[in-house]
């Protein structure tokens, strides 16, 4: 059962007392930037089959509707801004009171509002990458292949193959490098913060579970239930933005 009463308050005490704190992010701290989470009541996954428009066999199947449903998707994370839940855990990691930053996002609104070394667990929209002859290319010239394919199908030039970006579909290896990163991380951490995430998806998932095997705590920032929430040391269930400015303004006035 939690221990400590919830609030942003304790959260700072929490930062403040640990010697490697950690975090872990999902797609519940975009949400107040415009970009909709999965699994809320009006997440993507009340209106599209996941396994269907974001997997890889709809990808090698059917790529015209694998892309029917990303090329719009890409316009609307092309057209967001970083919020204040971004901007403050840019400011812990600057102030080294977050040592990692690990996100299942791809959507670089981490990175955009000042973060840096983030890793990326489930890939990103950083470019768009061909699974035959490894050929890449910047997102903005995937999407304008696109655009201008009449299939909606952007293709590689040097071998013709339909492309897609480093976003990890379902059925794709996860990255390698992003994935020992962020075990590594969670086997030196004494506290993992998790902000607007389920905890749905392995093996990040299983994060918070080593942290707590090794004895370290779990604090918990998301609107939604979590396997972990009866084990967490601190749950927390506001908007990731407000709660997390909270917590700096809280954390500034026991430093100071
Ligand atoms: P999820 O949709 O399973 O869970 C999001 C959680 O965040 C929910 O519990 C929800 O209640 C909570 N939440 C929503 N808005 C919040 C807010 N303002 N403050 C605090 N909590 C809030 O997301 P997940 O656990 O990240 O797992 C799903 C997968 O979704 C990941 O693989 C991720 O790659 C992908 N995804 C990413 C994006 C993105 O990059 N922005 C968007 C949608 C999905």
């Amino acid at each position: 059962m939690p221990t400590m009463a919830d609030g942003p308050e304790e959260l700072a005490r929490l930062l403040a007392a640990a010697d490697h704190a950690i975090a872990l992010t999902g797609a519940g701290i975009s949400t107040e930037s415009g970009i909709p989470d999965f699994r809320s009541p009006t997440g993507v996954w009340q209106r599209f089959d996941p396994m269907e428009v974001a997997s890889m066999s709809t990808f090698m199947a059917d790529p015209a509707r694998f892309w029917a449903f990303h090329r719009p998707r890409y316009d609307l994370l092309a057209g967001v801004e970083p919020n204040a839940a971004h901007r403050a855990m840019a400011e812990l990691q600057r102030r080294g009171v977050i040592r990692s930053l690990i996100t299942q996002n791809i959507d670089r609104l981490h990175a955009r509002a000042g973060s840096e070394g983030v890793v990326e667990v489930h890939g990103s929209m950083s470019h768009g990458e061909c699974l035959r002859c490894g050929g890449r290319i910047g997102i903005e010239d995937l999407m304008a292949r696109a655009d201008a394919a009449e299939d909606g199908v952007p293709r590689c030039e040097a071998c013709d193959f339909q492309m897609k970006s480093a976003v990890i579909m379902f059925g794709e290896a996860l990255p390698s490098a992003a994935i020992t990163a962020a075990f590594d991380a969670a086997d030196r951490a004494d506290l993992i913060l998790v902000v607007g995430s389920s905890l749905q998806v392995a093996p990040v998932s299983e994060l918070p579970g080593l942290v707590r095997r090794r004895g370290g705590r779990i604090a918990i920032l998301t609107e939604g239930d979590t396997p972990y929430d009866d084990v967490a040391d601190l749950r927390l269930r506001g908007r990731a933005g407000d709660q997390l400015t909270e917590a700096l303004t809280a954390l500034d006035r026991l430093t100071e």
